[in-house]
């Protein structure tokens, strides 16, 4: 049987760190027996280049009816004046799957501590961020007077507690499969949509007893992210402070190169993609870090094909790899054992580890 992915590899660096996630993804599904195949289709400033909106309509309803896509990245100063813009592709697509969780695993792996900003990087946890709602999608939003003496500017922070529940309800999920402490962060000090939020995660946790839940204001929760990360295991919140707090974390990882994430709804369709941009600066080079990419093929694997197997061969390989010294330019320190490749190279060794 044989499971399609459609692939949008978008821009800059995302071709060459999806065809080096592509080749590992094909690797370990033929070592656990089973085959994928890919769809190729276009996003961002590729799609632009060849005369499309940043996503394609034809793209759009393939991505409807895909359980599993893989994307690079979108965007680049080649298009900084185009609009509309690259990356709204990439904000409509997730709107329109509906996909509102989003999960942003963050680990130190053994051997990397020296590129970590941290003394002692202690760090394994993941950031659920809810992704369709919150500050970025409220009505009303505007700017009122914009060429008075004083203009005004304005958004509404809004949530339901339908929202709340079903971006708590997979942080309840996730907590118990990693067993592990659930952190819910918000403001609940200040802000009305934050004390639903707490009430909210309060009810939920009636049905996870299991489950050790704790409440954190945003503010302490990145200052403790930034001075003890280890106590944290899956971390809960809404949109904006997830985006800034998962930023933060995937800092302590010391590379944005490394890490991945996943976009999900309620079923079992995923988006799939390294949390980094399009990197032009380095783009066409072989020198990009192609593991944030490879280990989005992972929880792809593990989440939209239900195949945890092949995702801990990817996982496992990343390891080996990193602890045989296989470093790209933004790992690389040049202490002894370690060993300078680029994103081919580390992506070939990968691919013989996975197998
Ligand atoms: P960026 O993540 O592309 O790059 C930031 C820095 O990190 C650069 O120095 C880059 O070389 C380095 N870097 C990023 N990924 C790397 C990797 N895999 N290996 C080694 N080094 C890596 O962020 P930016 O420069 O702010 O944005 C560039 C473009 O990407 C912009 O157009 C932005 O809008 C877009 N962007 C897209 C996404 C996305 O597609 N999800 C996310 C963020 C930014």
């Amino acid at each position: 049987m044989s499971e399609e992915i459609l692939r949008l590899a978008g821009d800059g660096i995302g071709p060459e760190v999806i065809d080096a996630a592509s080749r590992v993804i094909t690797a370990a599904a033929e070592a656990e027996g089973f085959t994928v195949h890919f769809v190729d289709g276009l996003i961002g400033g590729a799609a632009i280049d060849a005369g499309e909106p940043p996503l394609p309509p034809s793209v759009a309803a393939r991505a409807r009816d895909s359980q599993a896509i893989l994307l690079g990245a979108v965007g680049g100063p080649r298009w900084e004046n185009h609009r509309p813009r690259p990356e709204s592709g990439l904000l409509t697509l997730r709107q329109e799957l509906g996909l509102f969780a989003n999960l942003r695993p963050v680990r130190v792996f053994p051997g990397l501590e020296a590129v970590s900003p941290l003394k002692a990087p202690r760090v394994d946890l993941v950031i659920v961020r809810e992704l369709t709602g919150g500050l970025y999608y409220g009505q009303p939003r505007g700017l009122n007077d914009p060429d008075g003496p004083d203009p005004e500017a304005f958004e509404t922070l809004r949530y339901r507690r339908s929202e709340i529940v079903r971006i708590v309800r997979t942080a309840f999920e996730l907590a118990r499969s990693r067993g592990q402490a659930l952190t819910s962060v918000d403001k609940a000090n200040v802000l009305e949509s934050s004390r639903l939020w707490r009430r909210t995660v309060d009810e939920v946790a009636a049905e996870y007893p299991d489950v050790v839940v704790h409440h954190q204001l945003v503010d302490s929760a990145a200052a403790l992210l930034v001075t003890d990360p280890g106590r944290f295991g899956v971390m809960v919140t809404e949109n904006l402070f997830g985006d800034i707090l998962s930023d933060l974390a995937g800092g302590l990882a010391g590379s944005l190169g490394l890490c991945p994430s996943a976009s999900l709804g309620s079923g079992r369709q995923g988006l799939y993609e390294p949390v980094h941009g399009s990197a032009p600066d380095i783009a066409g080079q072989d020198v990009a870090n192609p593991l944030g990419a490879i280990l989005s093929g992972a929880m792809l694997l593990r989440h939209s094909f239900g195949r945890p197997e092949a995702a801990d061969r990817i996982e496992r390989a990343v390891e080996r790899a990193l602890a045989e010294g296989w470093r790209t330019a933004d790992l690389y320190t040049g202490r002894p054992g370690e060993r300078r490749v680029g994103c081919r190279a580390l992506a070939d060794r990968i691919c013989a580890l996975v197998a």
